[in-house]
């Protein structure tokens, strides 16, 4: 029987519910719908694919996924034990921000893939996947800028398994300031302090 992960990634293939799809097509792109492991305790939630992503179909695999994956490694968690997905699954153009009428049409596609994968712990990278994530588990009250809350460990509380959303800066800042590096390393600790 086909799994829910690979039936999501079908359906994201056909999608034509924003004009993103047109941008898909018009520059010979892929969609970008995750990787990993389905049944990880930890997914990483990025915000859109960027050029290499989009060239590729798979996430973080450009300048941003380098340092996604030294993080990962300075706190000995294999690439193929997590897994990684985007809100949107399409590139905006020119990596602009994504919008909300785009989030509206993409995002359920990331709430199926966590419903399937029921992570242990939700790594929220950057200010649109933390605001996403934390609205999305009843927690709206503490979204505030990534700068004030990286690092932190959200509880969501009356789910079987729990879950813990930890937002973190996404990993891009790290590659037009290399400062951010130590600050990234320190936050991804928490992880290991999680037990995982
Ligand atoms: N930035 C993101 O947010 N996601 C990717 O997959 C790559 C870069």
């Amino acid at each position: 029987m086909i799994g829910d992960l690979e039936k999501i990634k079908e359906e994201v293939l056909k999608c034509q519910k924003c004009p993103l799809y047109q941008e898909r097509i018009k520059n010979g792109f892929y969609p970008v719908v995750g990787e990993g492991d389905h049944q990880a305790e930890i997914v990483f939630i990025g915000e859109a694919p960027g050029l290499s992503e989009a060239k590729t179909g798979r996430p973080f695999c450009g300048a941003a996924g380098k340092i996604l994956d030294e993080l990962l490694e300075s706190v000995d968690i294999k690439r193929e034990e997590v897994y990684i997905a985007n809100i949107l699954k399409d590139r905006p153009p020119e990596n602009r921000n994504p919008q909300k009428e785009e989030i509206a049409a993409c995002a359920s596609y990331l709430d199926r893939q966590l419903e399937a994968i029921s992570p242990k712990i939700i790594c929220t990278l950057g200010n649109f996947s933390t605001a996403y994530i934390l609205e999305k588990y009843g927690l709206k009250e503490k979204i505030q800028g990534i700068s004030k809350i990286h690092g932190q460990v959200f509880e969501v509380k009356g789910l079987s398994p729990e879950l813990k959303i930890v937002p973190l800066y996404h990993p891009a800042v790290a590659t037009y300031n290399i400062n951010m590096k130590e600050i990234l390393k320190n936050d991804f600790k928490v992880l290991k302090e999680l037990g995982q």
